[in-house]
């Protein structure tokens, strides 16, 4: 199996998450101010970058555009005063009026993203939606590829990092066609031909050793080309076996060469969803492994896995991106009564609604209300995290994560071992 260092599942979900919900926001006007601070800048200067823009909006025409969009610097730079120094990775701030049940509804809503990836642009920009691009671009998959075509002809090497394709190396064969020459047997020319071909394969392989082993964060090798020729490079003894264990693919294109190339980066973002996906039905089975020769180690359903992970013993977390579920706290406003309840995402509206017409357990009081809302997902994760649990957020993208979601909750668990 190739060994993937992938990025952190959790991190890239509520990054995702975060992104969902930005992008949903519309202003009524060009009202909505996104801030971006790159690594290492200093919060004052970014205080008086924006108390410069503050006084350039005064120069706004409507009334109510310019009370918003100084509105929302203000909120930003109260909130840059919490901020000591600068994040190691930079920081995202987005404020701004945002109609919640038509005009005249509108509200200020502030987000505060710390990035999983260092920002690396200065930025301020008011518009009526929130700018968010340089966040989209960290969750694109941006670890680095290599890509290997070969034919009977020669060999071309390159390397695919996010979209950009580098041509690394690209070498030729020097083995004849397939006819041979008058007067030569028929036996002597393919013997002598496959000695050819057999020590081409040694020097392409080779290059690829020197081209591929040097990259430190390859994640992995896709070997293409036309005809049999790449199917007997790979099942043969030609490149380093650590090379070998990262190779994810193999496939056919027309070409070697550019235009191989571009049938490969083509076929690029399948080939690296795949990544994930083995990714995740890994994780999936092994956690089928468990259930199935019933070891004790185990562990599904929110209760269970909640309580699991109290005792500190769960090893592996799984959570279903399509969890879509809150962890609510309720308290008594009266006698300080308190009670956490999980809640679909979907009915937190109306559940608000209910509880206050529900009586407190305690004093019989109608003054239930709703001190705090986090998603699940974070909830358990924060849990798992406390006693060094992997955490994994599994798409529904494959049967088995599927599978988590509608046979098993959508939460499930490795233990460390099995409870008594
Ligand atoms: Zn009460």
């Amino acid at each position: 199996m190739p060994s993937i260092d992938r990025k952190d599942s959790l991190q890239m979900y509520r990054l995702k998450r975060t992104l969902d919900e930005l992008v949903s926001k519309e202003g009524r006007g060009t009202e909505l101010v996104s801030v971006y601070v790159p690594k290492g800048r200093p919060i004052p200067e970014v205080m008086n970058n924006l108390r410069q823009e503050y006084s350039t909006s005064a120069n706004i025409k409507s009334d109510r555009t310019r009370k918003n969009v100084q509105g929302a610097i203000d909120r930003v730079m109260q909130r840059l005063k919490f901020f000591k120094e600068t994040p190691p990775t930079g920081l995202a701030i987005f404020c701004g009026a945002i109609p919640q049940n038509g005009p005249g509804s509108e509200r200020m809503e502030t987000y505060v993203v710390i990035p999983p990836e260092p920002v690396h642009i200065s930025y301020y920009g008011c518009d009526a939606k929130f700018f968010v691009e340089p966040l989209t671009e960290m969750l694109r998959e941006k670890e680095i590829y290599g890509i290997m075509l070969i034919d009977s002809s020669g060999a071309t090497y390159a390397l695919l990092t996010g979209k950009r394709l580098d041509i690394v190396k690209e070498i030729t064969s020097g083995i004849p066609g397939k006819h041979r020459a008058g007067g030569q047997s028929a036996r002597r020319f393919e013997r002598l031909r496959e000695m050819e071909v057999n020590d081409f394969f040694k020097r392409a392989g080779r290059h690829a050793d020197e081209v591929f082993l040097k990259v430190i964060s390859l994640q992995g090798l896709v070997v293409g080309g036309p005809g049999p020729t790449k199917h007997t490079f790979t099942e043969g003894d030609y490149i380093h076996y650590t090379l070998k264990q990262r190779l994810l693919t193999v496939l056919d294109t027309a070409y070697i060469g550019e235009q191989g190339l571009k049938e490969v980066t083509r076929k690029a973002p399948e080939i690296l969803k795949g990544v994930r996906h083995l990714r995740e039905r890994q994780l999936m089975q092994d956690f089928l492994y468990e259930v199935g020769h019933d070891t004790g180690l185990a562990a599904y359903g929110e209760e269970e896995v909640r309580a699991y992970l109290s005792k500190g013993i769960v090893k592996t977390l799984l959570l279903s991106e399509a969890l879509a579920t809150l962890r609510v706290s309720i308290k008594c406003s009266a006698c300080g009564y308190k009670e956490r309840k999980t809640i679909q995402s979907l009915h937190v509206d109306s559940f608000e609604q209910e509880i206050l017409e529900i009586a407190c357990p305690k004093c019989r009081n109608m003054t239930l209300t709703i001190e705090d809302k986090v998603d699940i997902i974070d909830e358990l994760a924060e849990l798992a995290q406390k006693t060094n649990a992997d955490v994994e957020v599994i798409s529904t993208e494959t049967e088995e994560g599927e599978m988590l979601h509608k046979s098993f909750g959508g939460v499930a668990a490795v233990l460390r071992f099995a409870p008594g």
